[in-house]
């Protein structure tokens, strides 16, 4: 009897993190009446055509709280028929323009539904029902939006990829050093790999456009400091700062961070992280401030140990 109770018991009270997936697909427009057409153009690109363009979005909700008795933090039904009703039943199959008055653009606290602000309003909806902590929006796979629970501040991501060769090896060290070292990835000619690159900044929401910065010229600074001169090099031979530098994985999201931070800056963002993905087993992840631990929302308290 006394064993029953215990098991029953067992998790009761204690935090967890859970996190539930949703998918829509949906349409929009980037285009502000107070632009001429060539100004919408020059600003959104492609993004202003006419009527718009889709996308399949995924949504990836994070919520936190103590077990009940039942081994659970939410009931998942309850958590589906939420997300359902404040989220996918209103934006599914919708043009997310005209789908919540936030981006009724012809009002003048109207925003345009990017990735970010479109996150932001989702947390807005979804937060009086569920104790989020986390909220995460794929616009694509290479394009997302993370939500915290800051007043305005977002974080966006853009991953991008590059084929480079390397070599681990201090040239200080005789070869047999390096190879106790670095094993094979100090073999002399060296190896190479297809590099994945996710670069994240935050930012406020800027209240009209929606963006957290200029996307394009936020893509425009990746390919110009990043892919265009790593791509197809033997990264020790061909990059100087790799001369002196051994490219490790570490080494090379360092050197990224360092080299996009001042120009992340200069379009109106800031640089947050840095992850570099070498292959499917080993990837390096460097923060370029301090996570913002004041961010965190009042509901992982939730999920403090007790
Ligand atoms: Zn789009
Ligand atoms: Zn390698």
């Amino acid at each position: 009897m006394t064993e029953t109770k215990s098991i029953a018991r067992h998790g009761q009270g204690r935090g967890c993190v859970i996190t539930r997936r949703a998918c829509f697909s949906a349409s929009h427009r980037y285009w502000l009446p107070e632009l001429s057409a060539d100004d919408n153009a020059a600003r959104f690109g492609a993004c202003a055509l006419a009527p718009g363009h889709g996308h399949n979005y995924e949504l990836i909700v994070s919520m936190a709280g103590g077990l009940d008795a039942d081994g659970m933090v939410l009931n998942l039904s309850e958590v589906k028929h939420a997300i359902r009703k404040e989220v996918t039943d209103q934006l599914n199959f919708r043009f997310l323009n005209d789908a919540w008055s936030d981006f009724d653009v012809s009002k003048p606290d109207g925003c345009l539904p990017t990735t970010e602000a479109l996150v932001h309003r989702i947390w807005q909806r979804l937060s009086p029902h569920l104790p989020i902590t986390a909220l995460r929006l794929y616009e694509q796979p290479g394009l997302w939006a993370d939500y915290l629970g800051h007043p305005m501040d977002a974080f966006l991501t853009i991953r991008t990829h590059f084929a480079a060769a390397h070599r681990l090896a201090r040239p200080e060290l005789s070869q047999e050093e390096n190879e106790r070292i670095y094993g094979k990835c100090a073999r002399p000619h060296g190896h190479g790999h297809n590099y994945l690159v996710d670069v994240t900044v935050r930012g406020a929401i800027d209240p009209r456009t929606g963006m957290v910065c200029d996307l394009s010229a936020l893509q425009r600074l990746v390919d110009d400091l990043v892919v265009e001169p790593f791509d197809h090099t033997f990264l020790n031979k061909d990059v100087p700062f790799f001369a002196e530098c051994v490219p490790t994985a570490e080494n090379i999201a360092l050197h990224i961070a360092d080299r996009l931070s001042g120009p992340v800056g200069a379009i109106g963002a800031h640089l947050h992280k840095v992850r570099l993905q070498e292959s499917p087993n080993n990837a390096a992840e460097v923060y370029a401030e301090m996570p913002q631990l004041d961010m965190t929302p009042a509901t992982l308290e939730a999920a403090a140990p007790v």
